[in-house]
């Protein structure tokens, strides 16, 4: 299998220290066994999450040198203006202090025009898969969210393409049933981060934004991760191959409207966000009205106009074809050294994050004693690895019943972090992981010690059980 080299040298380091088994076992213990609850001294690779945890580049810590702290109107909104024009060719754009930061200012204002203009009175919004935060949002505003992903996406094993597509025959099923004038908006989330960072295919985004149109629907791209769409897109959809990145990125927002977008992903800043939107003005003048006191002034919308610079710079930088090929290839290849280890993954590998099954390693630990957290907590103890629980324990009890929900899948989430962690990384990750698989059948599940009412995967205790 393949190493790509990395695009990038380094001029800087950050020392992380290798912790011994005895330290890893104390610090687990003292945590709960809730890796969340980690000091991240303890942690020597943390695979937690890829958001905010990139490294920028030299331009970009220049551009941070180059703020204007302007209250109003500061120079570095408008570089950030530029680029949002450069890659999306929408006309208006309000930063934001990250990703859900534009889903609390754009859905009450959607929710709003779909009242005043289209006539309804139930609002849901459709997408293929709600992240948690923008699925919380429309619920925090009385609207319903509904995912309607292709099935494909559930199949852990079977390679296809597309694992973030929309369903469009569900699509069109759920708007005849809720009525076209209650679909506040159809979110089209790119990738699917739900499915395991998938992505959908241009074919699929017109289709869905056709659909939305004959509907007077609008459509929302929820941004995360366009970048690694689009190298997607290049590399599995016929037609695009000698397209260039940017040229897929303008096609992609041809089918939407608008976008929310979390700049702690693709575009590679520590924090920052933004909503932008194609044309339409009322639209830009209610969430503009929103920001004010939900994330501050039009022109900052809760960053400091360093942060918005380093975001301008970074956006072009996280479309850079070399970069991605490098990127999308680092991820592909611990993927791929697990398998080949007998490590069962979610196949084919997404573009930020290896999902590991669980539930085939640790068979004899049941849903309710959260095997997935069990092999993240093995990992832990063996390597000083962080990576993170999406099963049992992240999903939580039936608010009805009080039951343990049953999770479709138990997974470990390696989640990568960009230009962080070097090809040997990957190789020390997959050894170690490869080494706890081998022996995990004298893992053990857990029960609770403390478990709070909501969310409560991230200041829940555990204990091993006996
Ligand atoms: C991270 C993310 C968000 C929320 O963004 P934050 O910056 O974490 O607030 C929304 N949608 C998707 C798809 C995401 O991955």
């Amino acid at each position: 299998m393949k190493r790509i080299p990395e695009p990038f040298r380094i001029k800087m380091v950050e020392p992380i220290k290798m912790t011994t088994r005895e330290e890893r076992v104390k610090a687990l213990e003292e945590a709960g066994y809730n890796p969340f609850l980690l000091k991240s001294d303890d942690v020597y690779i943390d695979l937690l999450t890829d958001s905010g945890t990139g490294a920028m580049s030299d331009y970009q810590w220049a551009g941070m040198m180059m703020g204007d702290e302007a209250y109003a109107g500061s120079r570095n909104y408008f570089n950030l203006q530029k680029s949002v024009d450069h890659f999306f060719r929408y006309k208006y754009v309000v930063p934001t202090h990250q990703g859900r930061g534009a889903e609390q200012i754009l859905f009450p204002a959607l929710i709003n025009r779909m009242r005043d203009v289209r006539g309804g009175d139930k609002p849901v919004f459709i997408s293929n898969f709600h992240f948690d935060t923008t699925a919380a949002h429309v619920e925090m505003n009385g609207a319903k969210a509904i995912n309607v992903v292709t099935e494909k996406a559930f199949d852990t094993t079977t390679y296809d393409d597309w694992k973030g597509d929309f369903d469009l025959q569900k699509l069109e099923d759920e708007i005849a049933k809720h009525g076209a004038k209650n679909v506040a908006a159809i979110i089209t989330t790119v990738t699917c981060n739900s499915s395991g960072g998938q992505p959908i295919s241009l074919a699929n985004m017109r289709a869905v934004y056709e659909i939305a149109q004959k509907n007077d629907i609008p459509v929302v791209i929820d941004s995360a991760r366009y970048c690694e769409n689009a190298y997607f897109i290049k590399q599995r959809e016929k037609g695009y191959e000698n397209h260039s990145i940017t040229d897929i990125i303008r096609e992609m927002y041809t089918y939407g409207d608008m976008l929310t977008m979390s700049a702690k992903k693709d575009p590679l800043v520590n924090i920052g966000g933004m909503c932008a939107i194609r044309e339409k003005e009322e639209l830009f003048r209610a969430v503009r009205t929103l920001c004010v006191p939900m994330e501050g002034f039009v022109t900052y919308g809760g960053l400091a106009g360093r942060d918005m610079e380093a975001l301008a710079r970074g956006m072009h930088e996280g479309a850079d074809e070399d970069f991605l090929h490098y990127r999308i290839s680092q991820v592909k290849y611990l993927g791929d050294r697990l398998m080949e280890g007998g490590v069962p993954i979610q196949y084919p590998t997404g573009g930020h994050a290896v999902f590991v099954d669980a539930r085939k390693i640790l068979p004899h630990i049941p849903g309710d004693q959260f095997p997935a957290q069990a092999l993240c907590n093995a990992l832990y103890l063996e390597a000083g690895v962080r990576p993170v629980e999406i099963g049992s324990f992240l999903l939580g009890r039936d608010p009805e019943t009080g039951k343990q929900k049953e999770a479709p899948l138990e997974l470990v989430r390696l989640t990568i972090p960009r230009r962080v962690y070097t090809n040997d990384h990957m190789d020390y990750i997959a050894d170690a992981l490869i080494d706890v698989a081998k022996n995990a059948d004298k893992l053990k599940g857990f029960e609770f010690e403390y478990e709070p009412p909501v969310l409560r995967h991230f200041t829940a205790r555990l204990k091993p059980i006996k």
